[in-house]
């Protein structure tokens, strides 16, 4: 499974079925979707999420297809996939997106609050384009913590990957992501990955500077943005992410999402009605803080992390 502990999900799942008459129990069909019903709305999948769900097992229902509980499990998982693989591309696994050669280098800017795991997923990903023999050069915008600076570097140094870092007194994550881009354009890199900035809370206009950030890409190759500008939420916060996802891609436009930290949380079914509800896909996961902890996004193996 994705999480360490059992996911509530599939907790709850097995109780339900357990007392309805499929499982031995004497609550009847229509009384076990009811309180099924629920149980997927406490696991945050969402209103909307989960009446398309019910649909789905209502119509196996009234087909007479729903005749074990096994039935059930396969319903409910074959309708969580399709809505995942609805939003996900082809065969549900997002590719990042790649320039073709000789069109520059490819670039990724990534965004998110503080904490959601932004820098670390920097650093995988770097390492994982590196092990692909690419050239990654990264580029420092968060340019008001000199934290986040050093932190970058030091993943550069892991993932053997330059590191472009604000000039003395250069306050300007655009500026910063201008010479990321020359240099990468100069010295013919493969990939830019762009971190930047993730206080939400200062009354300096974020969002404004992320959309300079994605202008001053577009400088560098006939206006076109980035290849990705991907979302990194952190899974523990939950349904928050839905509303905090929602903000984000309508200020700034974003590809894909990130969903770090899943090894750590056994309520991941935010990232279902996260899909369904944006229309955005997840390309990549995060599970576990070290370099090789970066995976991509599968949904039927999401699915059965999460319904069991
Ligand atoms: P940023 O502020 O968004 O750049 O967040 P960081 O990359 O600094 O990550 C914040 C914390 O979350 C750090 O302690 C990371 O090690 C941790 N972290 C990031 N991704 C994951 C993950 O997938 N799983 C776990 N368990 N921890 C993670």
């Amino acid at each position: 499974g994705l999480a360490k502990s059992r996911e509530a999900l599939a907790r709850d799942l097995t109780r339900v079925l357990d007392s309805s008459a499929l499982g031995g129990g004497s609550k009847d069909l229509n009384a076990t979707l009811a309180q099924l019903e629920e149980v997927l709305i406490t696991s945050d999948l969402g209103v909307d999420t989960v009446d398309s769900v019910l649909a789905d097992l209502r119509a196996d229902a009234k087909a007479a297809r729903l005749t074990s509980r096994e039935d059930i499990t396969t319903c409910l998982k074959d309708s969580l996939v399709r809505i995942l693989l609805r939003r996900g591309g082809q065969d549900g696994v997002a590719d990042l997106a790649v320039r073709a050669k000789g069109e520059g280098p490819t670039v990724v800017v990534v965004i998110g609050a503080n904490g959601m795991g932004k820098t670390t997923t920097i650093g995988k990903l770097a390492t994982r384009y590196r092990r692909e023999g690419k050239t990654v050069l990264l580029a420092a915008c968060d340019t008001f913590r000199a934290a986040a600076v050093a932190q970058l570097q030091t993943w550069g140094e892991r993932a053997d990957a330059a590191v472009v870092v604000p000039k003395t007194g250069q306050k300007s994550a655009a500026g910063v992501c201008y010479d990321a881009m020359a240099q990468g354009v100069r010295d013919d890199v493969d990939v830019v990955i762009v971190d930047t900035s993730g206080r939400l809370h200062t009354n300096i206009n974020l969002m404004g500077e992320l959309k300079k950030i994605v202008g001053v890409v577009g400088k560098f190759r006939d206006g076109s943005g980035p290849d990705e500008v991907l979302l990194v939420v952190d899974a523990s916060i939950g349904r928050n992410a839905v509303t905090q996802a929602r903000t984000w891609s309508d200020e700034v436009g974003v590809s894909g999402l990130v969903v770090t930290k899943l090894d750590g949380t056994a309520r991941a079914g935010f990232v279902v009605s996260v899909v369904d509800e944006l229309g955005l896909p997840v390309k990549l996961i995060g599970v576990g803080e070290s370099v090789d902890d970066l995976r991509d996004f599968d949904p039927v193996l999401f699915v059965e992390g999460l319904v069991g």
